[in-house]
Order: structure tokens, then C-alpha cells, then sequence
């Protein structure tokens, strides 16, 4: 077991909330660790809309959610904030105190291991999991012949392909499949509950051509059961609009059916919550539990909106009263980044006039 990583702040989620929460804690002098479960960060803004505009930035009139995420890294670069991505962070006990002085140890889903004397909860919804395909004994498939991402199919050569899905991603994935000209698919299937897509009409249009074309099909129907051999799934069995039930060759089945919340283990944490989410106050963000604090869409007070903006203000008052926390002899006031030459310094900026 590698030793614990000894941190003075611990920071849970790197959407727009954690990501601007590392660099308000960086003006504090405060160096952290970033954990999120998903591979990349960015949280809501690149998991669910990487490229929509959003256009209530303060002084950003449009961004995407790829660009604002893009800029809030190249933001908290001068702190070197340290990123622990794929890694849910699952438990979190304190070390003693009565006010939790002795801080927190820390235990992520890959084993990462912290000691943490502050922490940061901006879990957002929560974890972002595939949504599943619930149906009694598909899930034994799982790994071998169903997947719920398109990376980690194995080939598809000779194989018949059922994607499922109704959104670009999944349009995006059947047709790149269809389209492949290496390690040809015997079939590619695309299945939707009906003839009716969330994908833009661009990608729609695509694939109506490659259906036309015959180098894929579409069918509209529900799946309702499987046929299988001893070990290996051979066909599903899906109910069409009018109820008839057909039964589809399938050897791979990749369920695209987007990302589902999860509040996950932030729930089992002993903190006060209120319909699932983190109740704190308003002057310090501050959970049920002393230096535990929690920002953005997690946490809950009266008046809550769950807005970027409101996130960014949450985390700079978080980050003040940690430094009461972190710092106990030092007096911490406001300081400008324009004018502090402390600032400019932790900034990494050349001294100014
Ligand atoms: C389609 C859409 C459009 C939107 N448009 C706007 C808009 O125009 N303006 C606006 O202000 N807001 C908009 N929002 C809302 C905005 O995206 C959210 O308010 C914002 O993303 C919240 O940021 P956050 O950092 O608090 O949480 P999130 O963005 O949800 O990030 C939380 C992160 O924490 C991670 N996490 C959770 N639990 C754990 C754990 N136990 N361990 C490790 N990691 C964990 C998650 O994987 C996630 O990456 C929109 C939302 C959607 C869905």
C-alpha cells in the first residue's frame, strides 16, 4: 500500500466548481489535489455539453463548456493543483478532534490514499455512471459481448453490432462502425424505443443515408429478453411499436444511452443532507462537519440556484474560511490580484508597478 498523499486541501469533483475552488484556494497559498470519476475534468460542461455555447459567464459573453473548462486549467496552472482523474473518491473518516482538527484520511475507488486537513465537496450531481440496460441476466454479458462505451469494444470484424441509443454519440458510434472499411462488422444495428432521435439532424440525416445505403439498419423497438448458448449471448429478443416481438442476431451490444447522476458515496459520509444534496451554510459553505466544505450543484442552502456563477462565489468563501483552518496564526484578508504584490507573486507574475 503506497503511503498517504498529506495535503492541506482536498478537492472532490473537477467541474467549474472545483477547478475555480483550486484556484481561489491557490490565492490563499493553499495548494490541493483534485479527484474526480470521470477521465477528464470539467464536470457537466464537458461530460454533457462540450460544445453548447453557455452565455451567462460574468464578462465571458459565450463560451462553450469545453472552452470555459479550457480556461478555468489555464487559470489555476500558476498553483500546480495535482489531478487524480478515474477515481471516485469513496470514503472519507476523520482523524480525531472534536472539531476534526486531526483532519481526514481519504480512500479513492483506485486505491489513492489521503491525509486531508481541509476538504472540498464539489461533487456536482454527483458521480456521472452509463446508464444501464436493466434486464435479468444481461449483466453476466458485461465486458465480453455488452459495453457502455465504444472504446472498449473489442473488434468488430464478422460480428453483428447492436448500438443503442438515440443521441449523436450513439448515431456517431453505429455509423462509425458502418462505415469502417477494416474489421467490417457483419451487421451494425442502431435500436431506439421509436423513430425519433435527440441526435442534431445532421448526424440523423447521416444515418438515414447509410441505412438507404444498406451498410446499416435501424430498428424501432425495446429489448425484452436474449437468447443465449452456454456462455455467450446470441440474439435479443425486442418488442416493435406494435408489440410484436422479433428476435435479433447480436454477438455486441453497446448500450450509448448518455450518463446518469449518482450521488454515490458523498451520501454515506455522515453529513447532514437534505433531498440528496449537502446542506451547508451560507457565510462559510461549510457542511455538518467541521472543515468539510461543499460547492457548487452538491450543496444546498435557502435560495440555492445551481448555476456556474453561484459555484465560483460558494468556492471563494470556502476557500476563506479554510484558510482560518489552514493558517490559525495569520490574519487573512482580501487582497486585489491587481494591485497585491503577494498575489502577483503566487501568481507567478513578474513584479509589477
Ligand atoms: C445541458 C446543460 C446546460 C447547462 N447550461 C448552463 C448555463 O448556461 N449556465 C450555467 O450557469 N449553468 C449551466 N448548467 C449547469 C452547470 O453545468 C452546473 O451548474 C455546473 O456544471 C455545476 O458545476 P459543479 O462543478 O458544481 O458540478 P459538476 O459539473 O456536476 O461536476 C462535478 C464533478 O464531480 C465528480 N464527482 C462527483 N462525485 C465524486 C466522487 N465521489 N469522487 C470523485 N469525483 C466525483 C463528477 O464526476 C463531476 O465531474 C447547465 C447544465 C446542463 C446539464
Amino acid at each position: 500500500v503506497d503511503a498517504p498523499i498529506h495535503t492541506d486541501a482536498l478537492v472532490v469533483g473537477a467541474g467549474p466548481t472545483g477547478l475555480f475552488q483550486a484556484f481561489q484556494l491557490g490565492l490563499l497559498d493553499i495548494r490541493c489535489h483534485l479527484v474526480d470519476s470521470l477521465s477528464a475534468v470539467g464536470g457537466q460542461c464537458v461530460a454533457l455539453y462540450p460544445d453548447k455555447p453557455i452565455y451567462d459567464i460574468p464578462a465571458v459573453p459565450v463560451c462553450t463548456g469545453r472552452e470555459l473548462t479550457q480556461r478555468l486549467l489555464q487559470q489555476t496552472e500558476p498553483f500546480q493543483p495535482t489531478f487524480h482523474l478515474a477515481q471516485q473518491v469513496s470514503t472519507v473518516a476523520p482523524l480525531g478532534g472534536a472539531a476534526n482538527e486531526g483532519g481526514f484520511d481519504v480512500t479513492t475507488s483506485a486505491g489513492t490514499r489521503f491525509v486531508a486537513r481541509t476538504i472540498f465537496i464539489a461533487g456536482g450531481v454527483g458521480s456521472f455512471m452509463p446508464r444501464q440496460l436493466s434486464l435479468d441476466g444481461m449483466a453476466r454479458f458485461a465486458r465480453n459481448q455488452l459495453f457502455y462505451t465504444g472504446d472498449a469494444l473489442p473488434c468488430a470484424a464478422g460480428a453483428h453490432v447492436v448500438v443503442m441509443g438515440d443521441d449523436d454519440a450513439a448515431l456517431d458510434y453505429a455509423l462509425s462502425l458502418a462505415d469502417a472499411t477494416a474489421d467490417r462488422a457483419a451487421s451494425v444495428t442502431l435500436m431506439h424505443r421509436r423513430d425519433a432521435f435527440t441526435a442534431a439532424p445532421a448526424t440523423v440525416d447521416r444515418m438515414r443515408a447509410a441505412c438507404a445505403a444498406g451498410r446499416m439498419r435501424f430498428v424501432a423497438g425495446q429489448v425484452i429478453g436474449f437468447e443465449h448458448t452456454a456462455d455467450r449471448l446470441t440474439h435479443l429478443t425486442l418488442s416493435g411499436p406494435d408489440g410484436h416481438a422479433t428476435s435479433l442476431p447480436t454477438d455486441l451490444v453497446v448500450v450509448l444511452w448518455g450518463l446518469a447522476p449518482k450521488l454515490g458515496p458523498i451520501a454515506d459520509w455522515g453529513l447532514q443532507l437534505a433531498r440528496k444534496q449537502v446542506v451547508v451554510d451560507t457565510e462559510k459553505f461549510e457542511t455538518s462537519a467541521p472543515r468539510i466544505f461543499a460547492v457548487g450543484d452538491v450543496n444546498t442552502y435557502p435560495g440555492k440556484k445551481k448555476l456556474i456563477l453561484c459555484g465560483f462565489h460558494e468556492a471563494t468563501l470556502a476557500a476563506y474560511a479554510a484558510a482560518a483552518y489552514v493558517f490559525p496564526d495569520r490574519t487573512v484578508q482580501v487582497q486585489y490580484t491587481t494591485t497585491s504584490t503577494r498575489l502577483h507573486k503566487l501568481l507567478g507574475l513578474a513584479t509589477q508597478q
